[in-house]
This record gives structure tokens, sequence and C-alpha cells, in this order.
């Protein structure tokens, strides 16, 4: 099956020059009329390695009072069909009040979308650039469609994207997120990690009900899929299974433990990351790798302490195990720390209510505005250092990205910044826009 990219974004932003040049064609349909009216267009083409169905969504006739019914139901639709969304902006428009609706219809979809700044191939296009970090799809490329630069960029991206979900078909996800594309509301997904012998497997079974708790090797045969689907007040939740993988590699023959290539593949298929501990044996060097390996994946924690029917002094416990955490791991400073019993069940409720809180932060959009007001505080509090006599500036501020927090700032001298200040930013953005338990990124560009 072809892999497909639907080009999206509001007329006359440069979707059809772009198509006609990722395709190979030049019968272009372009002209300096804006709106005229074409039928949506497809086309089979080589990317890289990827075959890749492109489909333009330029056969809209735009209304001037921005998205007409119409317009917002061809997008919908491409979109839905979509494997990626390539979102288009014109760079020397910036960003207007229709780009921001259709990039609504684009987040709301949930799907992996590249976004471009197209008319880039002057200075005018500058500040248009900027402006495109705060729509909150991730960095902008800067492309000319027109002249054929960039394009390789976006290439690039295409290709990553196609291999990306190539590897996710292989282990069976790619097939579940096309259900999931099809059907209602968005399962959320979790992981289960942690190191052997810590509870995983009875957590999962605990999470998935008696009834399909599974014994015997024999069971890791007949139960193929890697995530299992529960329903947990009403709110629908995959569960990825590393304890279905090692049944699964035990009867195949294979070394009983997990890889840390199976745990990998579980933190990547993961919206939500629960790293598991054994009450009586926390934070060992392995848990604190599996905990560093969650963060550079950018994935939403919550650490669960199993095993708490073993601990006596309850109280002195958690407080030591508060300490540690925030200790140990200050890239998730404020991470939620669950103390729970697989076996009996006790404290998975709040384990839950625990997953569902990080999700929340981890999907958080700040608006611009309210970081630059934050920024300039920020600075005045504790100014930026000087490099050789001049004052190292920091000037605009945005959220390029969540699913987990990304920021932006432009800087003149992006280099010469040190790390403790970065991390001054970064911690100062957990306490102020309240983001406990993710990781925050924070991208430096020269600018302004
Ligand atoms: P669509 O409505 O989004 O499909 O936009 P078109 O592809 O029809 O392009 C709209 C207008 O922008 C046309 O006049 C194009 O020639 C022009 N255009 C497209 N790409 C570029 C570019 O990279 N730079 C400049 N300056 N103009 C472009
Ligand atoms: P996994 O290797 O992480 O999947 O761990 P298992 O789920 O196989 O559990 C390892 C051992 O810990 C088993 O003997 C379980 O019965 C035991 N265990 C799991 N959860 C609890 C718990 O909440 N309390 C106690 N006391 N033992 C547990």
């Amino acid at each position: 099956m072809s892999f497909t990219v639907a080009i999206v974004g509001r007329p006359n932003v440069g979707k059809s020059t772009l198509f006609n040049r990722l395709a190979g064609r030049r019968l272009a349909l372009v002209d300096d009329q804006p709106g005229l009216t074409r039928d949506r267009r497809e086309a089979e083409t080589e990317i890289g390695t990827c075959e890749v169905t492109l489909v333009d969504t330029a056969g809209l006739e735009p209304g001037d009072t921005g998205l007409t019914a119409r317009m917002r139901e061809q997008t919908e639709a491409a979109i839905a069909q979509a494997d990626l969304v390539l979102f288009l902006i014109d760079a020397r428009a910036g960003v207007i009040a229709s780009d921001e609706i259709f990039a609504e219809l684009v987040r709301s979809s949930g799907k992996p979308v590249v976004l471009a700044a197209n008319k880039c191939e002057g200075r005018a296009a500058e500040a248009g650039l900027y402006e495109a970090f705060a729509l909150g799809l991730g960095e902008p490329l800067p492309i000319s469609a027109e002249h054929g630069l960039g394009i390789g960029d976006v290439s690039v991206a295409i290709e990553d994207a196609c291999l990306a979900k190539g590897e996710g078909q292989e282990s069976g996800q790619g097939a579940e997120a096309d259900a999931e594309a099809d059907e209602g509301p968005h399962a959320l997904r979790i992981a289960i990690v942690g190191r052997p012998n810590v509870g995983k497997s009875t957590l999962v079974n605990a999470l998935l009900g008696e009834e399909r708790m599974i014994t015997g090797p024999e069971a890791g045969i007949t139960r193929d899929a890697i995530a299992s689907e529960i329903d947990w007040d009403g709110r629908p939740l995959r569960v990825f299974d590393t304890a279905g993988l090692r049944k699964k590699a035990r009867v195949e023959g294979k070394a009983e433990e997990l890889s840390v290539g199976d745990t990998l593949k579980a933190i990547r298929f993961a919206e939500v990351v629960v790293l598991l501990l054994d009450a009586e044996t926390p934070f060992e060097k392995q848990d604190l790798q599996i905990a560093a390996l969650i963060a550079q994946e950018g994935r939403a924690l919550v650490i669960a302490v199993n095993k708490w029917d073993l601990v006596r002094e309850r109280e002195k416990r958690l407080n030591e195990l508060r300490e540690a955490c925030e200790r140990l791991l200050p890239q998730v400073r404020g991470v939620a720390l669950v103390t729970v019993s697989a076996k009996s069940g006790k404290g998975i409720d709040k384990l839950m209510k625990a997953v569902l809180a990080a999700d929340e932060v981890w999907n958080r959009r700040m608006p611009t505005h309210a970081l630059n007001q934050w920024l300039a505080a920020a600075l005045e509090a504790h100014p930026p250092p000087a490099r050789s006599g001049r004052r190292i500036k920091l000037r605009y501020m945005t959220q390029a990205n969540a699913r987990p927090p990304t920021f932006v700032v432009f800087c003149s001298l992006p280099k010469a910044l040190p790390d403790s200040y970065s991390r001054y930013l970064v911690n100062g953005l957990r306490e102020s826009f309240d983001l406990p338990g993710v990781p925050i990124r924070l991208n430096l560009r020269k600018g302004k």
C-alpha cells in the first residue's frame, strides 16, 4: 500500500505549485488568479525509496470570509485519508486567520504533519517564517515551490514519515493506527515498562481484567496483537503489552528478558509511559536509564511504585521516594509518583487518573502572547550573560509544538547561550505554566 500525503492549506499559498514539483510534472495549472477551481488531483510518485500518493486539495473555491463548508469537508476528507499532512503557508503573507482555521483541522486530526513555509525565496518572507512557528505544527521548513528551493528537505521529511510508518506496521501498529482513524474517539496509547520482575504482567492483567488473563506459554501464540484495547471509565485505552511480547519470545525460544529494543518500541508506541518500579528496590540504575529514554523520546511519564503491600512505614518511605525522584530525574521535575499493588489492584484507579492528567499536560498549548510576557519577566529577573562585551539577546518565544511541549526562542547568538540559561528558562516555564512530569524542549534559533 502506498503512503498518502495530502497537501493542505488555505487557497493561494502554493499547493498546486508544490504538488507539481513533487509529482515531477510541469503541467502547471497554476494561475495568478486566486481561487481557480480545479478538480482534486492525485498523483503517484516516488520520493526517495517510498511510493507516495500525493493529494492536492487546491481545487477549492475560497470564500472571502474564510472557510466555506465545502472547503472544510474536502480538507477534512483529504486529511482523514492521509498518512501525512503537508501543511503549507505563504511566508510572504504571514500567518493569517484562515491559516489558523486550517491548522486547527490538522491538529485535531492527530495526523503526523510537516509544516512548510512557501514563497521563501527572498527576504520579504522572513517575518512570515517566524510566525509559522506559532502554529504549533512543528518547525517550518522554508521552501519556494516556484523556484524549487527546499524541496529536498520536504522530500526527506516525507520519506522519514513513510519509513517510520513502515516500522510501525511491522509490529502491527500501522494497521491499528489506521483503524483508529476510522473509529470515533481516540484511544490513549499507554505503555507499561520497567525492569524484569517489577510486576508489569501483573499490572497489565489487572488492567485488562481477569478474563483476558494469559496463563501458560501456549497463550503467547494465539495472542498476536501487541496492544490490547480496554475501556477505563468510558475512556478507550490501548495498552502496549511488553508482557505479551516476552511470552511470545519465550514460545519462539528466544531469550526471555525484554531487550532495550522492546522497551524502546513500547515507549515509541505510547503517548503516556508508566515506569513501574519495585518498592523494595526502587531507582536502580536500569530504572533511571529507562526513565532517561522516556524523556529523550519526549513521552509523558508517570512513575508507579509497585508491591506497596510489602512496604512498612509507608509515609516515611513515600517521602524518601519523592525526594529521590526529584533528585534523580530533574528532566521530568514534578512527575507523578503513585504507589500501587498490582497484585491486589490497589492504587490502580489513582494511577490511571495520573496517566490521564499527564496526557493533558503533554498536549497543552500556551498562547504566544503569554509566553512573551513571561519571557520579558524572566529576562528582567535574570538577564542572559554577555559574550565579548555584547549581551546575548532573546527576543521572541513561541510554542512550536505539543506532545511534548516544544518552545522556540529567537536569539541573537544562540550558540553562545550557556546551557545553564536554557535550564533556567525550562524550569521557569515548567513552574509558571504548570507543566509537571513531561520533558520540555527548548530550541534556540538565530533570528530577528
Ligand atoms: P494553491 O491555491 O494553494 O494551490 O496555490 P497555487 O499553487 O495556485 O499558487 C498560488 C500563487 O502563488 C500562484 O500565482 C503561484 O505562481 C504563486 N507561487 C507558488 N509558489 C510560489 C513561490 O515559491 N514563490 C512565489 N513568489 N510565488 C509562488
Ligand atoms: P514482570 O516481569 O515485570 O512482568 O513481573 P511479573 O508481573 O511477572 O511479576 C513478578 C513477580 O512479582 C511475580 O511473582 C508477581 O506475583 C509479583 N508481584 C507483582 N505485583 C505484585 C504486588 O503488587 N505485590 C507483591 N507482593 N508481589 C507482586
